[in-house]
């Protein structure tokens, strides 16, 4: 059986590329057949972050009508498999969002997990991964506007027939100023699938474009990342 996560927030740099990326490699090194696939059209991040930027065809191609989902499909780490977007500004523009459910039906042929890295926001291009996925996965910062935002997702993934797993607290620093995970869990009437602090081992193992999970494996986010991966694959 399929499971396709949409990681999402609403709001904007919380960390869905980077626990896209870290939850997929670790999925993908415990044996699951895993793909990522940047959902995130306008600001492609994905690819940039495994070194992938420079690739010939990406999602936008397929998206309009160009290339087939079958030459978009690039090796990452572990053996996952990742789908990225596009970085150009007129690939993105000739991009039919409309599509991706398509591109995911294909996908979805091939293996057992798939994680969407969604976009921020509430555009059309944001919407659709909040539609197609089995269950949506929000990533909160420990801060007001964070927490709001990701109310709002949960609202509109449901107004249209979405699903919502639960959260992720994500840059968690555990000082008394934060947004409390009950707090949120109140505001959000949802359950939390994990904490992962806040690591400055995120940034460098960019810098290298690699995953944190490869690059620091020990590093406390890996710890916690490794430890949501291995919830999400029914081995807790
Ligand atoms: P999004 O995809 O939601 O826009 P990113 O994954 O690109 O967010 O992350 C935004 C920024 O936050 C990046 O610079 C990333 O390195 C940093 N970041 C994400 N998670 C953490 C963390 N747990 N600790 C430290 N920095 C983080
Ligand atoms: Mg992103």
């Amino acid at each position: 059986m399929v499971t396709t996560y949409t990681i999402a927030s609403g709001k904007g740099g919380t960390g869905k590329t980077t626990l896209s990326v870290n939850l997929g490699t670790a999925l993908a090194s415990f044996g699951k057949e895993t793909y990522i696939l940047d959902a995130d059209m306008g600001m492609a991040n994905l690819g940039i972050v495994l070194g992938l930027e420079n690739v010939p065809v990406t999602l936008h191609e397929v998206l309009a009508g160009k290339a087939h989902v079958s030459d978009i499909i690039y090796d990452g780490p572990e053996g996952v498999k990742v789908v990225p977007s596009g970085i150009s500004l007129q690939g993105f523009q000739d991009a039919n969002p409309e599509r991706l459910r398509d591109v995911m039906k294909e996908i979805i042929n091939h293996c057992e997990i798939l994680i969407i890295d969604a976009p921020a926001g509430i555009s059309r291009d944001g919407v659709i991964p909040l539609a197609i996925a089995d269950e949506v996965i929000l990533v909160i910062n420990p801060e007001l506007s964070s927490m709001v935002d990701a109310l709002k997702t949960k609202i509109l993934t449901e107004l249209i027939g979405g699903k919502v797993k639960g959260f992720i607290l994500n840059r968690a620093t555990f000082e008394n100023t934060e947004v409390s995970v009950k707090k949120i869990r109140e505001v959000l009437d949802l359950d939390l699938i994990g904490v992962v602090p806040e690591d400055p081992n995120v940034r460098r193992s960019a810098a290298y474009r690699q995953p944190i999970i490869i690059r620091y494996p020990d590093s406390p986010a890996s710890v916690e990342i490794k430890r949501i991966a291995a919830r999400l694959a029914g081995m807790e």
